[in-house]
């Protein structure tokens, strides 16, 4: 258990117009949550401050979604703080770890006058919810080492740091307030070293949050991979991001969590949309934390780290595929020969009826694909046209869906 760190949160880091802002006062936030389905009895109190209906719906017989939620619903809160090891003040849950993105970004950066930096090639999200928030990107490439990718610490520092110039036109340049890492890295696959990060942290200081997007940490955990959240209690600026959606199965119930020092998560609870969490999401996720139900989450894990190392065995070596980058994630990134050996995987993929993601345009990725580890019989699927591929007669051999194995 990570107890609340005594380190005060730099104040300063927070935008200063929402520094006395107190958030939409909702019928929650002032009153403490009914039982579904209660009011009108003797003993229970009669609920009409919040303009809900007085009866249920004919789909919700027993009143279940009736009334609004809680923000932050304490179960909920207190089984993810229990599934992450820390104390349930540094916890802020919302739709995705995409919501805990935006949030932060709202909360931090001032449009127009901050930035944020980011290391690319790297999860979009960062860059989107910045520009929708008029905050400028700062980016700092990641190193290509020609099998595998290095966070440029040193410039990152000096991003951060270099906020003292004045720009071409005399105004000042944007100040970087936060630095976004993924660690997996999607869709590098790349993991930030532990004492890199740690470096970061040092260097930076109280100038800016760092944020370590963790969505992928669940099957770099199977190899030892150690989670930044041990950091939080040493650094009030570190914000780590977890998310439901990849090791946990759950995408489309849109959980994620913010971790973070308890002064900063106050602040984005003020800042998110006033009930976040669907009632029925609540439920969903808190059967998925139970104890066996973890315990199912964890061996698809380690099968789906089985299936991506199966994965990489059929592309290394392959003749169409010049690298395959390391992953600590459930995916594969690989760079094809040329630009024809991508064109040749990516299509015949497709018409096995196999879709695989294309990086192709992006900036630093050329003839890039990601593959995914889906489940054992998907990976098998994906190997046999890799298979196909290898042979000398493939160039002849027209591969059809029809022919493809589940
Ligand atoms: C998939 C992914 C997410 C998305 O998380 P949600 O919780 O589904 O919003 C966040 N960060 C990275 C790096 C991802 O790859």
């Amino acid at each position: 258990m990570i107890e609340p760190t005594r380190r005060a949160f730099p104040r300063e880091l927070i935008r200063a117009d929402l520094a006395d802002f107190a958030g939409y006062s909702s019928a929650r936030t002032s009153a403490p949550r009914p039982a579904a389905g209660s009011g009108g009895s003797d003993h229970d109190p009669i609920w009409l401050n919040a303009n809900e209906s007085g009866t249920t719906s004919a789909a919700d017989p027993d009143g279940s979604v009736r009334r609004y939620p809680d923000p932050q619903p304490p179960e909920l809160v207190r089984a993810l703080a229990e599934t992450y090891g820390v104390d349930d003040s540094r916890l802020v849950v919302g739709r995705g770890s995409d919501e805990a993105i935006d949030l932060l970004i709202r909360a931090i950066c001032t449009p127009g006058a901050d930035a944020i930096v980011t290391a690319p090639p790297t999860f979009g999200m960062y860059a989107v919810s910045s520009r929708l928030h008029g905050t400028t990107v700062r980016e700092v490439p990641l190193r290509d080492e020609g099998d595998r990718w290095q966070v440029d610490i040193d410039q990152i520092i000096e991003a951060v740091g270099g906020g003292s110039d004045v720009g071409d036109d005399g105004t000042p340049p944007a100040r970087p307030r936060i630095v976004f890492l993924a660690s997996p890295d999607n869709p590098t696959g790349r993991l930030l070293p532990p004492a890199d990060l740690v470096r970061l942290l040092d260097e930076i200081g109280d100038h800016a949050v760092v944020v370590i997007d963790e969505a992928y940490q669940e099957f770099a955990e199977i190899d030892g991979a150690t989670s930044a959240i041990e950091l939080l209690d040493s650094y009030p600026t570190l914000v780590v991001l977890r998310t439901l959606s990849k090791a946990h199965a759950l995408a489309a119930a849109r959980v994620g969590v913010a971790l973070t020092h308890p002064d900063l998560a106050a602040v984005l609870r003020r800042v998110q949309t006033p009930y976040p969490i669907p009632a029925p999401v609540t439920e969903l996720t808190l059967s998925s934390l139970t104890a066996s139900a973890a315990a199912v989450t964890a061996e698809r894990t380690r099968a789906t780290v089985r299936g991506r190392e199966r994965l990489r065995a059929a592309l290394d070596g392959h003749p169409l595929v010049a690298v395959v980058y390391p992953s600590a994630g459930n995916f594969v990134l690989i760079r094809a020969a040329d630009a024809g050996a991508a064109d040749r995987l990516f299509t015949s993929l497709q018409e096995a009826g196999i879709v695989i993601r294309d990086f192709r345009g992006t900036p630093g990725l050329e003839h890039s694909l990601r593959i995914t580890a889906g489940s054992s019989s998907e990976v098998d699927a994906v190997r046999d046209i890799l298979g196909q591929l290898a042979e000398p007669a493939a160039t002849t051999t027209t591969i059809r869906s029809s022919e493809r194995t589940q």
